[in-house]
């Protein structure tokens, strides 16, 4: 079995603001990047370029926290973080608070490939990506009216919140796993803040005797609790489902700890988990035995 599932960001929608237009977008967006994806593990191509090109059509959707869309932060800009892994080799690579970078997902790439480190950040990251010939774009490229509202709003109630975030976990017809995120973060954050997505282990984590797990929500959260790594380490070492693991990060030790969020995570055997404690996370899912499908809100359509 090979398979992909996707989230576009836990928590951020309030459901009863979902018009029927807003929604259609979601779906669509959500359509566009599973296909990018799935087609990479049809061709027999890995999971991890299959996450990579799930995520890169994310972040060329202006309607996620992602490349085209990220929201801005305190002074009015965006820095972006991004992550990818590889559950078969555990070769990870990241890029935190970077300006300017059109995909970031592509730079955390190039890191893990062409690099001897995981984690890039600032300037420093967007120096490597000149030398990598990664695509730049002018900081005008990446605002978008809604998310400006939102920074405006966050001002008014003096408040930093997630918002729309993309992940994407993928097991390949080799039974490889991979795992990638990308975000623009909080809206609103200040001081170089940096969340859980680019951090291995806490928003980002794959293991091919494990899963692959992608976190999404408040990002402190996720870091103190490590919470990608945490569902990893259950299944290793209490041998319990990947459903049981994904509740216990989510609704017990999240949820213990006053963080709202969830995450998507797919098992070495192909089975997929998406949860949240919270009434939305846009997520989609398609499988190589013909199973696909979209969703935004709670309890809304389970995967059989
Ligand atoms: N987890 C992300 C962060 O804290 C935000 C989000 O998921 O929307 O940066």
């Amino acid at each position: 079995m090979y398979c992909i599932a996707i989230h576009g960001g836990a928590g951020s929608l309030d459901a009863s603001a979902l018009t029927p237009e807003l929604e259609k977008l979601y779906h669509e967006g959500l359509n566009r990047a599973l296909n990018a994806g799935y087609s990479v593990l049809r061709h027999c191509g890995s999971a991890l370029d299959a996450v990579r090109n799930a995520v890169m059509a994310l972040e060329d959707d202006p309607l996620f926290n992602a490349g085209k869309g990220a929201v801005f932060n305190f002074d009015g800009v965006h820095e972006l973080d991004a992550a990818i892994m590889c559950g078969k080799t555990h070769e990870a690579g990241a890029v935190a608070a970077v300006r300017h970078v059109r995909n970031p997902v592509l730079l955390a790439h190039n890191v893990m490939n062409g690099s001897e480190y995981v984690l890039l950040s600032g300037e420093g990251a967007l120096d490597y990506a000149r030398r990598a010939g990664v695509a730049l774009e002018e900081m005008s490229y990446f605002s978008t009216p809604g998310k400006y509202r939102q920074l405006l709003d966050a001002k008014m109630q003096r408040f930093a919140r997630p918002s729309d975030t993309v992940g994407a976990v993928a097991r390949d017809m080799h039974g490889n796993l991979a795992a990638a995120s990308s975000t623009g973060g909080l809206t609103n954050k200040r001081f170089g803040r940096v969340g859980d997505s680019p951090v291995i282990g806490a928003g980002t984590y794959a293991d091919n005797a494990t899963c692959a797990v992608c976190c999404t929500g408040d990002g402190e959260y996720f870091i103190r609790l490590v919470s990608a790594y945490d569902v990893s380490a259950m299944l290793r070492y209490r041998g319990i489902s990947l459903e049981e693991a994904c509740r216990i990060a989510i609704n017990e030790k999240l949820t213990a700890l006053g963080g709202e969020g969830g995450m998507i995570a797919i098992d070495r055997t192909g089975k997929i988990e998406m949860t949240a404690n919270c009434a939305t996370m846009p997520r989609g899912w398609m499988q190589s035995d013909g199973r696909r499908g979209t969703a935004i809100t709670f309890p809304e359509a389970t995967i059989g």
